[in-house]
């Protein structure tokens, strides 16, 4: 075979994988074979760019960063829906449809609560991709949308050009887990899944988008070249053929039974891999859509139906505690299994102690229930007039965390209550992966998955347990192996030398950033200073403010954090601050920039010996950049600085220079 067959029978097997797992959700290759062949397919194509690879499913891994959106006007208009909200609403939408003449046939559909996008296909590549925007003009999002599986790139017995339009969104499952990790990361949470959509695509780098497992579903044919459709189911149809994934539709007859099936769709929510908010009715007949046509904000041939939020009501049984990854405790209620939004909900937050004290919600009390968001069921009050005479109980939030026993301390700024303990197994996933953070002792290879790998099996308890660790444990673990193993423990015994300003960033004390930490570091020197500081002294240092110096001495204060920090040190965690005056400040004054691969360390431990030595390090070269460190693979970086006629050096040179 040469290797122009190869290449394309690689393409058109993995093309035929993605149809199967995306589209129809029935795979028929485990995913070490369909990787496998994704990365040979990866490497031909590098090997003989000649060959091209608009059309490959290489596309879909994620290309270059952009550097923004360019506008893209809509050559037909993404139209926005006329809002119904009850049935009568919908009847009479129905009613005048068929008064002004049209058949009575619709279909009924899901609205996918996502974001509107125009998919543009010339003679069969897809080529290009645009959001909504106003309308009539979007923001070209090729690239990011590239990244999506289900997409079809090239589509066979497609018209000269095609425009089709559909609606991006976060899968349910995917949103949970992305929040989830978000949550560990120490990372602002989306919202919801819309919110989590929207972002990923307004991501430049479109790696980043393809890792995020954002999903597409097609709901109109737009424009297609000297081609004409009877229905729109037709059309839909026509579509699936061409192996897009289509939304899901019912073509109905009166408009009676389109009320209807709005009922059961609603019913049958939780069926869904997306969120709806509603569903849309839909004249079928396209001639009778054309002959109505559009006011200036929507069709008239269509009406978008909002569900309701649900509301139920169920009986509180009990209040029970849980403590959040971050240490919040936030109180649930426990209530009598009752339906809601297509779910049976057995529990319900009550956010937390004020609004338990505001709301006066009792055990025994009979109170509404709804899904904030779609997703999360949360008590909205009591329904007093249900109130039992007696037996009903007030509720409090304990003073100590019901996972670990240790105190809890109230937020200065807000309702939220947390356990003060730096050992409390609740918070010990998310404690492990900030320890280990580039940014605070820098463990290489230490991220959530080898994090939870640890936690679970019960080979760590705490951070210090991992100065602990043997490597044989750690090569017993599902994936890793004796060399992985290895790495990971030399990685430990690299950061015992991290620093006391890293230290104190990964203990993970509320408030202390990396930049207090670093103050706190050169004010006190040394942990054992620090630790007995208290709380007026600290607040005598700049940035830090009365809020931060209680969060501060409470920490140390407490007896888990003592033992904590005991432990590390008799591990070898280094708990003194290297002070650079009058030590090493050769590099005052001076900027560095960093580009390409260095063999002997990473970028961060790069960055901080120069900062060690009193240097500055810059992202981006620029005419105040004084030397830059070119290591392997060096990049754009290097072009710039050789056209600005900087001092370049070699990762030999730099090491003479550390030296
Ligand atoms: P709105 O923004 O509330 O006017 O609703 C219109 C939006 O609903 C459109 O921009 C589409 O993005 C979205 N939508 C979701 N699912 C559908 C569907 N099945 N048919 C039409 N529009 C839909």
């Amino acid at each position: 075979m040469t290797y122009a067959e190869e290449i394309e029978k690689l393409r058109k097997e993995l093309t035929e994988h993605n149809y199967r797992y995306y589209v129809l959700d029935d795979p028929t290759v485990d995913d070490f074979t369909y990787d496998a062949m994704m990365r040979r397919l990866i490497q031909l194509e590098q090997e003989h760019p000649e060959l091209g690879s608009e059309a490959s499913p290489t596309q879909h891994v994620g290309g270059e960063a952009v550097k923004g959106f360019a506008q893209v006007e809509h050559e037909v208009p993404l139209e926005s829906l006329n809002d119904v909200f009850s049935d009568d609403e919908m009847l009479a939408f129905g009613r005048r449809v068929e008064e002004d003449g049209a058949e009575g046939v619709y279909t009924v559909e899901p609205k996918i609560d996502g974001l509107s996008m125009a998919l543009i296909y010339e003679n069969g590549v897809f080529t290009k991709g645009a959001t909504r925007g106003d309308g009539r003009v979007g923001e070209d999002v090729t690239a990011n949308l590239k990244t999506i599986r289900s997409i079809p790139l090239r589509i066979e017995n497609a018209p000269p050009k095609l425009i089709v339009r559909g609606e991006v969104f976060m899968p349910l499952k995917v949103f949970e887990r992305l929040n989830a990790a978000r949550e560990i990361n120490g990372e602002k949470l989306f919202a919801n899944p819309r919110n989590a959509a929207a972002g990923t695509m307004r991501q430049l780098d479109p790696k980043v988008t393809a890792a995020r497992g954002l999903d597409i579903i097609i709901f109109n044919v737009q424009y297609a070249e000297g081609m004409s459709f009877e229905t729109h189911s037709g059309s839909l149809e026509w579509l699936r053929e061409r192996r897009f994934k289509v939304i899901d539709h019912s073509v109905c007859t009166g408009i009676e039974q389109c009320v209807r099936r709005i009922a059961e769709i609603g019913e049958q929510r939780d069926r869904y891999e997306f969120g709806i908010d509603g569903a849309v009715v839909k004249l079928d007949r396209i001639a009778d859509r054309e002959r109505l046509g559009s006011t200036a904000k929507a069709p008239r041939w269509a009406a978008a139906y909002k569900y309701p939020p649900e509301i139920k009501t169920s009986r509180v049984t009990d209040i029970v505690v849980q403590v959040g990854r971050t240490g919040v405790l936030t109180p649930k209620a426990v209530v009598e299994p009752v339906r809601l939004a297509g779910t049976t909900v057995t529990n319900a937050t009550l956010h937390n102690q004020d609004f338990i004290s505001e709301k006066d919600i009792r055990i025994g009390d009979t109170v509404r229930i709804r899904k904030a968001g779609e997703i999360i069921p949360e008590v909205l009050d009591v329904v007093v007039s249900e109130r039992p005479k007696d037996g009903t109980k007030p509720f409090f939030l304990p003073d100590f965390c019901p996972v670990c026993g240790a105190p809890v301390s109230r937020d200065e700024d807000g309702a939220a209550v947390r356990c003060t303990s730096a050992e409390c197994p609740a918070q010990l996933l998310r404690n492990i992966v900030h320890f280990a953070s580039k940014d605070a002792m820098d463990i290489d290879g230490l991220g959530l998955s080898l994090a939870k790998a640890l936690t679970d099996s019960g080979l760590i308890s705490s951070a210090a347990d991992l100065y602990y660790l043997a490597a044989d444990d750690v090569a017993a673990l599902d994936r890793m192996g004796a060399k992985s193993a290895e790495n990971l423990i030399n990685a430990i015994g690299r950061s015992k030398k991290a620093g006391m300003a890293r230290l104190v960033y990964a203990l993970g004390i509320r408030q202390v950033g990396q930049s207090a930490a670093g103050t706190l570091a050169e004010t006190f020197g040394s942990v054992a200073a620090l630790s007995e500081a208290g709380e007026e002294r600290l607040q005598e240092i700049e940035d830090i403010g009365p809020v931060t110096a209680k969060y501060i001495t409470e920490w140390f204060d407490s007896p888990q954090s003592r033992h904590l920090l005991r432990r590390l040190e008799e591990a070898g965690v280094s708990m003194e601050h290297e002070r650079r005056a009058g030590g090493d400040s050769r590099f005052e004054g001076m900027t560095f920039v960093l580009t390409g691969t260095l063999s002997a360390m990473t970028r961060s431990q790069a960055e901080a010996l120069i900062k060690d030595r009193g240097g500055k390090v810059a992202s981006s070269v620029s005419k105040k950049t004084g030397i830059v460190v070119a290591g392997e693979n060096a990049g754009s970086k290097l072009d710039k600085a050789q056209s600005l006629g900087i001092r370049i050096i070699n990762e030999e040179e730099f090491a003479e220079m550390l030296e």
